[in-house]
């Protein structure tokens, strides 16, 4: 079958990749492939030294990702959050982020204290929470991955201006990448995600 997937070979994709800037869909039906896909985001967050990891970070067009808190496995609270949808943003806080797609890249961003998150796990039970301070953090930056927004987007001007010859630097060392790999032409990514789309949208 064209969607089939070795789940093995999922993999983080890193700035600029075009998966990155895509708005992904929600996901309608978990299958036994979905779960699998879900321990090997897992897997790759904490072989990473990461606290979340989001679908599209894996080159998949689905509303769903992991986190942890804690970054280690058998520590803290594993969660594989699926279609959130973030609402009740309440009083602000600056801090550093990071991201597994922005390797070495690291810029204050202002996010919500305490958010409300609504969503669904993979046995399908609804989460419907408040979640606030680090947490809270995450699921914010988890949730703008699956709208195709970066944290670099919302720095300050002029911190995001010192960030510019490093990202500068990605996006060259990309398309160097992209002429001796397998291109990312648009209409080869819309096609290949749109298989996905048909799967579990
Ligand atoms: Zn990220």
């Amino acid at each position: 079958m064209a969607a089939e997937l070795d789940v093995s070979s999922l993999a983080i994709i890193t700035y600029p990749h075009p998966t990155l800037r895509y708005v992904a869909k929600p996901v309608r039906r978990v299958d036994a492939e979905l779960k699998k896909i879900a321990e090997k985001m897992l897997e790759l967050m904490y072989e990473h030294h990461g606290v979340g990891l989001a679908a599209t970070q894996v080159d998949l067009p689905l509303r769903i990702f992991v986190m942890n808190s804690t970054g280690q496995r058998g520590e803290g609270t594993e969660q594989v959050i699926i279609n959130p949808v973030v609402s009740r943003p309440r009083s602000n806080e600056e801090a550093e982020e990071g991201c597994l797609s922005l390797p070495n890249i690291h810029g204050n961003v202002i996010r919500a204290k305490t958010i409300h998150l609504n969503a669904f796990d993979l046995s399908g039970k609804e989460i419907d929470v408040d979640v606030s301070g680090f947490e809270a953090r995450v699921i914010q930056h988890e949730t703008d991955h699956l709208d195709g927004t970066l944290f670099i987007d919302r720095i300050k001007e002029g911190a995001a201006a010192e960030l510019a010859p490093e990202l500068d630097a990605m996006v060259t060392d990309f398309r160097s990448r992209q002429r001796t790999k397998a291109m990312v032409e648009d209409e080869i990514l819309i096609e290949r995600l749109g298989v996905w789309e048909q799967r579990y949208c």
